[in-house]
């Protein structure tokens, strides 16, 4: 295959994941072209590229205005564009007008991000090359009477999600048969009024399960290799707060068999650049493969910190067509690292939304503390983006030291202005339970009952 060298690289989003592409560019010596919405003019990623350019109108689409977006990335020179996370990273259309515009799309080939959209059709394909699926139906429904007869067949408790979902949105959980109409109409507004199309599918509820997700890296030759897994179960409303890397309660066992189902999996698929999949285990550790993501995912640091390897910097390589810089035998993971998402909201008062200006913003450093943020004192934050600033990451060679460094670092951490859910990390880092690696997807609900 040939190599095609890329040098000047569009980034397709904003906030803290513009960021840390353009870091990325810097370190591999490419040039970084940002763009930025009517109501962004004072993001910091704005400042940190070689050129800036305005997308005008409507401050969301601007970020999803495909045609716009290419043609900028034709006008200012670029080969590249990279997506980041969210707006079109998932979207196989995007990614198939890039390369047919002559412009390299920097993540998966678009027949699998397509595949993976659809999460009936990916489970589908996950079960014919060997991964254990959850119990589900196997097409998407939108009826009422066949989403009831597919729930019996499968057994109470079901939990309905929205077939081309995500971030939690549009998924009910269903107990008992009496509870299915009313719950199975409600997925299928929310899935009706978020993505556009009404379809939902139906999977057996794994009780209180663990949500473990493992990275995987392959290049264009068919090297696949895996970076390890990431505990994500602490959980609001099926929405990730705290990332772990790598699972601190987890037996070696276990482990390896998802590293061979996954790296098996997407070498038999033909995968390349950087996925995730995700999977459930319950309280007798069955491993239950829920969905894959075909793009860079907000936890991708913890991964960074335990490994040494930069994923943004290796996708970009992958995507010129260079090989894996490194064999699994080759790499080395170190030490446990956890990611705290810093969201403006208040914990305080449901979780609201708090925008507005940040007056003041002290963030914490010294050894083993980063930050993936997208703010500064002064900064606006605006309320038509996700409330998600940025990230704490931090790291340490055993887990107690890990809990401590969080614990030192999210007290150093000031911000005035709005609020945030810095209090709630903190409040977690010091619980018992946490500290005693006792968590799973139910954790922060029955926390969040007791915490003050
Ligand atoms: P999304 O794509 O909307 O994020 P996912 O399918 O990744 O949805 O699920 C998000 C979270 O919802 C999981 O991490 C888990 O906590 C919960 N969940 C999803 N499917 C199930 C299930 N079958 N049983 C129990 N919990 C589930």
């Amino acid at each position: 295959m040939k190599r095609r060298e890329i040098k000047k690289i569009l980034i397709a989003n904003r906030g803290e994941i513009a960021m840390r592409i353009i870091r990325a560019c810097k370190e591999l010596g490419k040039k970084s072209v940002a763009i930025f919405s009517e109501v962004d003019i004072d993001g910091v990623w704005i400042r940190k590229a070689d050129e800036c350019y305005p997308i005008l109108g409507d401050p969301i689409q601007a970020y999803l205005d495909a045609e716009k977006i290419i043609s900028l990335a034709k006008k200012s020179g670029c080969d590249a564009i990279h997506p980041g996370y969210g707006f079109l990273s998932e979207s196989a259309e995007f990614a198939q007008m890039c390369e047919e515009n002559g412009i390299i799309f920097i993540g998966p080939k678009p027949e699998h991000i397509a595949l993976f959209g659809d999460k009936t059709a990916s489970k589908k394909a996950m079960k014919e090359v060997g991964v254990p699926v959850i119990e589900g139906t196997e097409e998407p429904i939108n009826s009422l009477e066949e989403g009831l007869k597919a729930a019996k067949e499968i057994g109470f408790p079901v939990i309905i999600k929205a077939a081309f979902g995500g971030g939690g949105r549009g998924m009910r959980i269903v107990l008992e048969e009496k509870d299915f109409k009313e719950l199975f109409e409600s997925a299928v507004n929310e899935a009706k009024k978020f993505f556009g199309k009404g379809d939902v599918f139906i999977e057996k509820y794994v009780n209180n399960p663990r949500h473990i997700e493992i990275q995987i890296i392959a290049d264009k030759y068919g090297n696949v290799v895996h970076l390890r897994e990431r505990d994500c179960s602490i959980q609001r409303r099926h929405q990730k707060v705290i990332e772990i890397a790598p699972s601190p309660r987890l037996s070696d066992e276990v482990r390896r068999e998802l590293y061979r189902i996954a790296t098996k999996a997407m070498f038999r698929l033909g995968y390349e650049s950087v996925g995730t999949m995700e999977f459930l285990l319950d309280d007798k550790d069955n491993i239950y493969f829920i969905e894959m993501n075909t793009r860079v995912q907000v936890e991708h640091p913890v991964t960074e910190m335990i490994s040494g390897i930069d994923i943004i910097q290796r996708m970009i390589e992958i995507a010129e067509g260079d090989k894996l810089i490194f064999l699994q035998e080759e790499l080395n993971f170190r030490g446990y690292s956890i990611e705290f998402r810093i969201n403006a909201e208040d914990p305080n008062n449901g979780f609201f939304p708090s925008f507005g200006k940040i007056k003041k913003f002290l963030a914490p450093g010294g050894p083993g503390v980063r930050m993936d943020i997208g703010v500064y004192t002064g900064y606006t934050i605006n309320p038509c983006y996700d409330s998600m600033i940025g990230k704490l990451i931090v790291w340490a060679l055993d887990w107690k030291g890990a809990v401590n460094k969080a614990r030192r670092a999210l007290d150093e951490f000031y911000i005035e202005g709005v609020k945030t859910n810095i209090p709630l990390h903190r409040e977690i880092v010091r619980d018992k339970d946490f500290i005693a690696r006792r968590f799973d997807t139910s954790y922060l609900n029955n926390k969040l009952e007791t915490f003050n």
